[in-house]
Order: C-alpha cells, then structure tokens, then sequence
C-alpha cells in the first residue's frame, strides 16, 4: 500500500519527448524510476492533466515558448545537447501540470510529492540558455522554477534545494531578483553549465538568496553529508519554508558517468530524512541509470523514515574550504 505522505504524479506522456537517436536523456529513465517505485511497493501514480501554454509564461518569454512550439512539430535540435520531438510539446505541459499538482498536494498536505517527469529542466532560463551555459542541457522549460512560483503566490516564499549534480543554472537566472526565493544548489564544479560559484549570491535585492556549493571533483556521501550540516540545515531551520522545493537530479550517484561525484544511498537516505519535517514538492531533474535505481528510492525511504541517523563524516580538506568560504560569503545574511 501507498504511504498517506507519498504520492507520485506521473503521465505515460512523458515517454513521448523521445531522441532521434541514443541520448542519455531518453524515456527509459522514467521505466528505471517506477521499476524502483514498484520495488518498494510505491508505485501509485496520479495522472496530471497538461497546462494552459499562457502558465509557461510565468516562467519563460514568449519567444522562446514560440520557439520550441514550432521546433518540436518534427525532430529536431535547439542545440547541440537538447533536442524536441512531435511529442515535446505535450509532455512539456503536462509535467507543468504534474508540478503544479505535487505544489498544490505539499501545500495542503504533509508528505513528499513527486512529479515524476521529462523532458526535465533546471537548466532551462528565460529565454533558453541561462548565464555562460554553452546549451539547454537536455532542458526544455523550467519545472523547479515554476513550482517555486506556484508555492510563492501560496506561501509567499519558498525554499529550493538542487542536488542534481549540475548546477540549476536556469532556477537561478529565472529567480535571481526574487527575494522571496531561496535557492540552495549543491553540484560539481568546474563543469557543465560553468557557473554556480559561491559568490553568487542573487540579484540587487535578492542578496543572499541564492547559495552555491560548488563541491571538488570526485566529492562523495561524506563531503555532501558535510555540506549538508552545515549549509543546508541550518538556512533550512532558519528560513522555516512552509514546503520545500527540490531540484532532485540523482546524477552525481557513483556510476553514473556524466560526473565525477561519487555519492550512494548513505547521503541520498539522510538528505531526505532530515527533511521530513517539511512537505515537499520534488521535480526530478537527472539521473540517467543507478542513480535512479538507487539514489531516488534511497531519498524518498530516508524522507518517509523521518528518522535522522548521524553520519560520521571525513570530508576533503577542498571540501572543508569551499564550505568555509561559502559560509565566509553568506554570513553577512545567515548564521553557521
Ligand atoms: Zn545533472
């Protein structure tokens, strides 16, 4: 049976966003997922139903909304990484409309909503590419940044937390002014889409409303669980979000070849039991293989424990720094 605190909102249109040929964002991440869910006897999907195209536009402009319309009516590419198909267009709404559901769920409800979706899309801005990002990264419109909105116009403000291994390049530049939204990003540095450092801390007004953890190369469950205690939670116990958003990207799981982070179970079943006194609305963002199989099953069984284990941690003395630096940053609006 089904947890009471879990639902997963998930349509079979997702499937249909499909490369023309081998691409590591393909639909069979999603059959990985709910192979996983039906593993733990979780797998009780809610069907979404798609948005009206004007909510996009909360957003994204027009012209890039426009633009991915009429690319995605054929196979086609908007970069080099990214491309649309006849049914991109479809499950694009309609995972806008399984985020909207796990915002409306979470703000009615304790539990972890999951809009179990693709195409996926952190790395989606305004207008397509965000900052100095060479693509879209797979990504076609912003789902973690349209829930943000949605919990806003609700709460008033709202918490983002990305774990994917990449930085949330397009969540930061949509919400870079926003001052009612936090965004913690913890991802590789020094790699796709070359931005996340720590002194990027938001917009005029919005100073230390953007928080970076760019971890080293080969970072694992010890420096996350470190950064984690001493960046995320204490933001966390001091911002108090009537629910969290996550940016769930299960890439940085060991074995998962797009990074060089080494993460297991151990940082993905902590992470979501030291949020399980929040609601949640997780947007699934990457993860390609085991990451799926293990690192989301993991996190949604820590998160439905609520039991926070302590973990001993060693971290790496880079580890060590780029957490004292970040503090030394944000210290000026938080306190570690
Ligand atoms: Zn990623």
């Amino acid at each position: 049976m089904v947890s009471p605190v879990l639902s997963v909102v998930y349509s079979p249109v997702f499937l249909e966003h499909r490369p023309p040929s081998y691409h590591p964002e393909n639909p069979s991440r999603l059959l990985t997922a709910i192979k996983a869910l039906e593993r733990l006897g979780l797998w009780e999907p809610r069907e979404p139903e798609p948005v009206d195209p004007e909510e996009l536009l909360k957003v994204h402009e027009r012209g890039y909304v426009e633009r991915v319309r009429e690319a995605s009516v054929r196979h086609s590419h908007l970069d080099p990484d990214t491309y649309v198909s006849p049914g991109t267009w479809d499950a694009a709404l309609t995972a806008f409309g399984a985020v909207r559901e796990a915002v409306n769920l979470a703000l009615k409800k304790e539990g972890l909503h999951l809009a179990l979706v693709r195409p996926p899309g952190h790395h989606a801005g305004r207008s397509g590419r965000a900052f100095n990002a060479p693509s879209l990264g797979f990504c076609i419109f912003n789902n973690a940044a349209y829930a943000a909105k949605l919990a806003e116009e609700v709460a008033g403000r709202v918490l983002i937390i990305d774990f994917d291994a990449h930085h949330g390049n397009g969540t930061q530049e949509i919400l870079w002014n926003d001052d009612k939204a936090v965004h913690i990003d913890l991802h590789e540095r020094y790699i796709y889409p070359w931005s996340g450092y720590e002194y990027e801390v938001g917009g005029k007004g919005a100073e230390g409303t953007k928080i970076n953890l760019p971890m080293p190369h080969h970072a694992g469950d010890d420096e996350y669980i470190y950064a984690w205690n001493e960046i995320v939670l204490p933001i966390l116990a001091q911002f108090k979000p009537k629910l969290v958003v996550i940016s769930a990207g299960f890439d940085g799981f060991l074995e998962e070849s797009l990074t060089t982070l080494r993460l297991s179970e151990l940082f993905f079943t902590y992470a979501g039991s030291t949020l399980s006194r929040y609601p949640l609305a997780v947007v699934l963002e990457g993860g390609y293989s085991v990451g799926l199989d293990r690192g989301l099953p993991a996190f949604i069984n820590g998160y439905l424990s609520g039991e926070i284990h302590e973990v001993p941690v060693r971290p790496s003395y880079e580890a060590l720094r780029t957490v004292a630096r970040v503090k030394e940053i944000q210290s000026e609006w938080w306190e570690f």
